[in-house]
């Protein structure tokens, strides 16, 4: 401990040089004297403690395992650290400064707003033929998003078209854009033997995860979404590259010999044919803008709602409704705070409302997040808690992760949120899998590397490569099991 002490000292004297750089860059100054650093801990329960210590005291977490915490520390904050209860195993630099490590134009919303400006105000002129498009080689604002949404459905309208998921909590749209093939109804018969007729107990009774044993007349719902913490701007636009990908690869024959494709042709048209997929590149269009604003903070990371103390936003990803912990981060201006109760988030609530809704017929759902390379299933609220379906999650989540590794050669760990990451109540896919009854509930964690959620522009487009992937793999699965169809991974071709 003591020499971790005497680390913290040093390293918070070769932060100050960098002061001086502010002047360079007047967004965020903050960040020259912050670092980016990862602490290693002795055991999964030492991580648990100390990333709610640190989430309690108002530290930036950037991302957690059982093995390692990441965050951002200013000086201040490194002397608060090193005083503390805590005894990290290893601390290590990532990023001495986070601003001096990057490329300061990308740093900035200038920087990504002309350059997003650029590629929309082609838009009118493109026909989207193909996916080395500009629109994946830069992030974009809110009204960008919805800008490329409404050309999607402008340019393919027999494929795509915009559903309104409801609204913020400062009355801003979240939009979708709801991709199939609107004139194909399937009718497929469902295998007696694939009917999934089980139930889990839990302290809040027993949860029934029955299928029905008909016939199924209409389309298979699949919900994507990301953005739901709003600096993780990788997330939205990865979603809009599996939109552009999925699309091309059904309606463009030939396909353009130049641009790449992930899907073949006849697995595109299947799944189009069967699933009615919903796109909705960002949960927390409040947050996002935020992320965008000249005043705002490009590190924000929770929606806009206030939630007293002078203080603003939920942690969306803590506040639905299945396990939410009251009590667990009760410091409303903490970046994990949960919320006073469950689905306080009107974006969540909205989103809830449209996942249950009947006409929907919500199977499947995925969760975009960035950083960390993991695919997951439930549960996240505890280790000690195992679905009667994790053999299933578990082998579609390999079956995607391998057919990730295929494209770049990254590697994406692969279990449960709680395995995987650490134990987070108030999660996305716990509450769609256990309440909501969307037995294919998977969340990704995409690529970071040490830019963790300040990932260049350029690899926007690689991101989008590998995970578009990885989702057809998945989305095949789901839909393979759900016809009843056998499927061996030992077995099967690559997609
Ligand atoms: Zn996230």
């Amino acid at each position: 401990m003591l020499g971790l002490k005497a680390t913290l000292l040093a390293l918070v004297c070769t932060a100050l040089p960098s002061y001086i750089q502010a002047q360079q860059l007047p967004f965020a100054p903050h960040l020259h004297q912050e670092q980016l650093v990862r602490l290693s801990w002795p055991s999964r329960s030492a991580a648990e403690e100390a990333v709610a210590w640190l989430d309690d005291n108002n530290f930036d977490v950037w991302s957690t395992t059982p093995q390692h915490t990441t965050l951002r520390l200013s000086p201040s904050q490194h002397e608060q650290l090193s005083s503390s209860h805590l005894s990290p195993s290893a601390l290590d630099v990532l990023l001495p400064s986070i601003a001096d490590h990057l490329d300061s134009t990308t740093l900035t919303p200038t920087f990504n707003l002309q350059h997003s400006e650029a590629a929309v105000a082609n838009l009118s002129s493109t026909r989207l033929q193909a996916l080395d498009d500009p629109i994946h080689d830069s992030y974009h604002s809110l009204d960008a998003l919805y800008q490329i949404l409404r050309r999607f459905e402008e340019e393919f309208s027999d494929y795509a078209h915009i559903v309104k998921v409801g609204e913020s909590a400062e009355g801003k749209d979240i939009l979708g854009l709801k991709v199939t093939n609107q004139s194909y109804t399937p009718t497929v018969s469902r295998s007696q033997d694939d009917v999934v007729d089980s139930h889990f107990e839990d302290s809040d009774g027993i949860h029934a995860l029955k299928h029905k044993k008909h016939k199924i007349h209409k389309k298979l719902g699949f919900v994507v979404a990301g953005g739901q913490h709003a600096r993780e701007w990788i997330a939205p636009s990865v979603v809009l590259y599996l939109i552009h990908d999925l699309l091309l690869s059904t309606v463009y024959v030939p396909y353009p010999s130049h641009s790449h494709r992930t899907y073949s042709r006849p697995t595109a048209a299947h799944l189009l044919d069967t699933v009615e997929f919903t796109f909705i590149p960002t949960l927390n269009p409040d947050g996002y803008s935020w992320t965008w604003a000249t005043e705002g903070d490009r590190l924000w990371r929770k929606n806009r709602q206030p939630t007293g103390d002078g203080c603003y936003g939920v942690d969306m990803n803590r506040n639905w409704g299945f396990k939410w912990a009251s009590g667990s981060r009760p410091n409303p201006c903490s970046d994990a705070y949960a919320g006073e109760g469950p689905f306080e988030s009107p974006e969540l609530r909205a989103v809830r409302d449209y996942l249950l809704e009947k006409k929907n017929n919500v199977k499947g759902f995925l969760d975009v997040h960035s950083f960390g390379q993991m695919i997951m299933f439930p549960f996240s609220y505890s280790c000690s808690r195992s679905s009667p379906d994790e053999e299933n999650h578990f082998e579609g989540v390999v079956w995607a992760a391998k057919a990730l590794r295929a494209v770049h050669g990254k590697n994406f760990e692969v279990g449960s949120v709680c395995e995987v990451s650490l134990t987070a109540p108030g999660d996305s896919i716990d509450w769609t899998y256990a309440v909501g009854k969307i037995r294919w509930s998977f969340s990704v964690e995409l690529r970071g590397g040490i830019f963790g959620f300040l990932l260049p522009p350029a690899q926007i487009r690689p991101s989008g490569e590998e995970m578009s992937a990885a989702f057809v793999a998945l989305a095949d699965y789901v839909v393979r099991k759900e016809e009843g169809q056998r499927f061996d991974i030992a077995r099967e071709k690559e997609i």
